[in-house]
């Protein structure tokens, strides 16, 4: 024992000394590695260090104290256990080295595989396993790896060595060159170290397995684990466990090999086995791309049994878990072995089928479910896909359909490319042979990538589904030219800059910029996610609807509302703007009514297709909101028309544009959004206001006539105090009282009242007195307290950001401190004048998994929002009503959140919201 208490868990045939709940402590890998053990699935034995050793190294420069003791006692049982020794001639004990932090850092830190070859231990191993081939290419992969992740010396230089082999012995694949050969590689690597490091590749096991754990611990600090962490979220504080296992070898013949797979499609969420196996080959050959595997069902033709085994055991790893794993395996000589599980990532559409079916299995419950899906990604799902409405052009080439979606955009061809041309503003695709975790900087910025080597579970593949960004890997008619600068994809030839189409769904890669669509939308495993979001949510989610047309939108999404009708939307029709004009233009309350005339039917017949389509939900119309002269004309059109006229000696037309023009002049105003405008409309044309009553209430008089059930809820915009409401309310009652009178017939109705102005806020309980409900309209709202234009607060707005002044951008989250404060001072003021009282929330935060998280928190009734984001709104309403209800279930998501990295961040960040909630 030493300060810093136990470094060393061992997992063995007999004992095993960590569990599932260590992961803080072991990391990922170790804490699946000591879980399978105890569950009996076949791995092979060792140890981990653990994060605490890390921690205590990266602060102290040192290990703790009685550190070795443990580890060589580790080492010694190990020996015991397998019937091997470290550095024994005749019997070797060989070791990986593996790093695993608690969270999940793909690519990040490198393993060193076949630990204790030296010269002499090399020819035990081709006398015991009868094959110097099989010897001589693990030593060959143990100094390079060792020799690239420990001594730092290039990969390249290791990679030309072979090539030039490669191409001499006129071979293809490592697995075909001959014991020659690979003695000459052996050979032709320790020279290259020695040349390189100035020393001979260590000889002594017991140094190289130090070095190794060293190197493993220091990578933690390397910029390319720092940059993920940053991308991710990921608390530098963690540190990484090491992981210390007897080697078992893919690469003893035909009868082994190793594989990646899921136990259900990672793309698609289909509940069958999925990956990818190369037989005769060890460890990272299968990520890095460099051969191309096949599919994990080949091995039921070829090692039938073995793939039983393997169903078997992976289903056995789900039910454990009850999440869909992702799991890492070796074949040695027909013996199966597992070296990794964890949750797998997986995009969007597989996260929502994969839920909704283990929840219909029942290994898992509704509320788990709903909150294994991140509203956000349901974006993903709802991304736009190439338009082939005109027809399939042809494509260039076809690799693996690697992660959904489409992308289109200029070809970068390194990661360093990609960012200087997104810092330029340009969409970009990442075009490379392959990717590693170097180039994590260039897929952050870029919208889709395309790869010439490896498969569905490549690296580039595997951050792709990530980041929820479309890819194809695998696309073998890629070769790039790295002299010129360009690539041949096909038959054709590119320079960087050219537009590429990628659709991701299928693998087709396309020249040129071909139109995108709308996404796939919603599937039947959706539909049913977000119906039991609906059953689940405590506010509602109501959609923004200006059209029929939207409104047919929103009743097929399953709002349970329209939240917000702007009805100057519907007067923007060329048709209307006329009247609209002649409406406003009027000299005299005479021409003012004939032009109101004229608009009513047309109103009316919005407003009916409205409550047909919601019948019987309710339909939340907003009153004549912007200033009027947005419906005029500018002063330089009609001064043109004026000269027009006056050329054509039109003198009547021309003394009336003048007219017109010195009233549009009037009407400028220099603040316009602070100007005439909302309910000071209504005030100042009450004739308007009557005439959008009449519409609405006529038309909720015919359709319920027709058997539907409309509900109207009449909102008046920009309320600042309680005169206002007064006043309009009564106007709005008394419109109705003489409609219904002359009808002989009555519908019901409520009158509401925008929130938008800080003063509304403040006199919300005095203004609920007039009022049946009440929703913020947060965009104003947000505006007018921060005193920040919505229209041209960018410039700046953007450099707060970049200076991290604000966290978030207050128009897209809202501002739980300011804006969020007068939203719970004005919930709680009009409760108390009007107990009853209905709340909204109608701007475009309605739409905001964070901030309906934090209006679900203040007890508000519905948000609106538009009707493309009602399945990413329902989510994350049932998901706000999860979390508090539950605090545990924060956990629960965070085992299991698609992109499985970064999840101890998302505990970090979720605490961190809850506090300031
Ligand atoms: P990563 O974090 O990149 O997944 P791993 O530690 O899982 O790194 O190692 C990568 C690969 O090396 C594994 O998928 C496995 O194929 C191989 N490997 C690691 N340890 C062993 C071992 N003890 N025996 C055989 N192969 C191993
Ligand atoms: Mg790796
Ligand atoms: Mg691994």
């Amino acid at each position: 024992m030493n300060l810093v208490g136990k470094c060393i868990y061992r997992f063995g045939k007999d004992s095993v000394e960590g569990d599932g709940s260590m992961r803080e402590l072991l990391g990922g890998k170790g804490v699946g590695l000591a879980e399978m053990t105890r569950l009996g699935v076949p791995v092979p034995p060792g140890f981990t260090l653990a994060t605490n050793v890390c921690r205590y190294w990266l602060d102290q420069k040192t290990y703790p104290k009685g550190l070795q003791r443990e580890m060589d006692d580790a080492v010694r049982w190990l020996e015991i256990e397998v019937g091997s020794r470290l550095g024994d001639p005749v019997e070797p004990l060989l070791l990986s080295v593996r790093s695993g932090a608690p969270i999940s850092m793909p690519g990040m830190m490198d393993t060193i595989l076949n630990i204790g070859l030296n010269d002499k231990c090399v020819l035990g191993l081709a006398e015991r396993s009868g094959s110097m081939r099989f010897a001589l290419d693990s030593y060959r992969r143990l100094i390079q790896m060792f020799s690239i992740v420990v001594l730092e010396v290039s990969k390249h230089r290791f990679d030309r060595a072979l090539d030039e082999i490669r191409s001499s012995e006129r071979v293809l694949e490592d697995s075909a060159l001959s014991v020659d050969a690979l003695e000459t590689i052996v050979r032709s690597f320790k020279s290259i170290v020695l040349e390189v490091t100035g020393k001979p590749f260590p000889q002594d096991p017991h140094e190289q397995l130090r070095l190794a754990i060293d190197a493993v611990f220091n990578s933690w600090n390397s910029p390319r684990a720092k940059c993920y962490r940053k991308l991710e979220g990921i608390s530098e504080s963690l540190g990484t466990a090491v992981t210390v296992q007897t080697m078992v070898f893919g690469n003893r013949g035909e009868n082994s090999g190793t594989g990646v797979g899921f136990t259900r499609n990672p793309s698609t969420g289909e509940p069958n086995i999925f990956g990818e196996f190369l037989f005769n080959a060890q460890g990272e050959d299968i990520v890095a791309g460099t051969r191309t595997p096949v599919a994990i069902a080949e091995l039921s033709k070829r090692m039938p049994e073995l793939f039983e085994e393997l169903v078997s055991v992976t289903t056995t790893l789900e039910r454990h878990y009850r999440d869909v794993q992702e799991f890492e395996f070796t074949i040695e000589d027909g013996k199966l072995f597992l070296l990794q599980t964890r949750s797998a990532k997986r995009s969007a559409l597989a996260a929502v089928r994969t839920s909704v079916d283990m929840a219909s299995e029942g290994l898992i419950t509704r509320s788990e479910a709903l909150l294994r899906v991140k509203p956000a990604s349901l974006t993903e799902m709802l991304a736009p896909q190439l338009n082939f409405s005109d027809g399939d052009p042809q494509s260039l080439t076809t690799g693996f359909a690697a992660s959904p979606g489409a992308a289109v955009g200029l070809i970068a061809f390194s990661a360093n490319e990609a960012v200087v041309m997104a810092a330029a503003g340009k969409t970009v695709i990442l075009v490379t042979e392959e990717t590693t975790a170097d180039d994590i900087h260039g897929m952050a910025v870029a919208t889709g990538f395309l790869t010439a080597r490896g498969g569905a579970t490549s690296h580039a593949a595997v951050v792709a589904r990530g980041l929820g960004k479309c890819c194809i890997t695998g696309a073998k008619d890629i070769s790039h030219d790295l002299t010129s600068g360009t690539a041949r994809i096909g038959s054709e030839t590119f320079h960087s800059g050219d537009w590429l189409s990628l659709d991701g769904s299928t693998g087709r890669v396309f020249a040129g910029r071909l139109p995108l669509k709308a996404a796939v939308g919603t599937n039947h495993y959706l539909q049913t996610l977000l119906d039991w979001a609906i059953e689940e949510s405590s506010i509602e989610v109501w959609a923004n609807a200006d059209t029929p047309e939207d409104a047919a939108r929103a009743r097929t999404g399953n709002a349970a509302g329209i939240g917000l009708c702007r009805t100057e939307h519907m007067f923007f029709d060329p048709k209307r703007l006329n009247h609209m004009r002649a409406m406003i233009l009027a000299n005299n309350e005479l021409d003012r009514s004939a032009a109101l005339d004229e608009l009513l039917p047309m109103q009316q017949h919005d407003f009916e297709e409205l409550f047909r389509s919601m019948s019987p939900l309710p339909v939340t119309i907003r009153l004549l909101d912007p200033p009027l002269h947005e419906f005029l004309p500018s002063v330089e059109e009609v001064t043109s028309e004026i000269a027009a006229a006056r050329r054509e000696e039109n003198w009547d037309a021309a003394i009336q544009l003048e007219t017109v023009r010195r009233r549009i002049e009037t009407m400028r105003e220099s603040n316009p959004m602070m100007g005439h405008r909302g309910c000071r409309l209504s005030l100042t044309y009450p004739d308007i206001l009557r005439m959008q009553v009449r519409a609405i209430l006529q038309a909720a008089l015919v359709t319920a006539g027709e058997g539907f059930a409309p509900v109207p809820e009449i909102m008046v915009p920009l309320i600042s105090s309680e005169e206002e409401m007064k006043v309009l309310a009564e106007a709005i009652h008394e419109t109705a009282s003489s409609l219904f009178a002359e009808r002989q017939q009555t519908v019901p109705y409520s009158v509401g009242a925008m929130i938008e102005l800080p003063r509304a806020a403040i006199c919300a309980g005095r203004i609920a007195k007039h009022i049946s409900f009440l929703s913020f309209g947060t965009n104003d709202l947000t505006q007018m307290t921060y005193g920040f234009s919505r229209d041209d607060s960018r410039s700046y707005l953007d450099e707060y950001l970049k200076q991290e002044i604000f966290a978030a951008d207050p128009f897209i989250t809202i501002d739980e401190e300011g804006v969020g404060s007068l939203m719970k001072f004005a919930i709680g003021a009009a409760q108390e004048t009007n107990p009853g009282i209905k709340i909204g929330v109608c701007g475009e935060h309605g739409g905001d998994p964070e901030s309906i998280r934090f209006f679900s928190s203040l007890g508000v009734d519905y948000v609106s929002c538009s009707t493309a984001r009602l399945p990413v709104a329902q989510l994350a309403a049932g998901h706000a009503k999860l979390r508090s209800e539950a605090p545990s279930c924060v956990s629960l998501e965070c085992s299991t959140v698609p992109a499985e990295t970064g999840s101890v961040a998302n505990v970090e960040r979720l605490e961190e919201r809850s506090h300031s909630v």
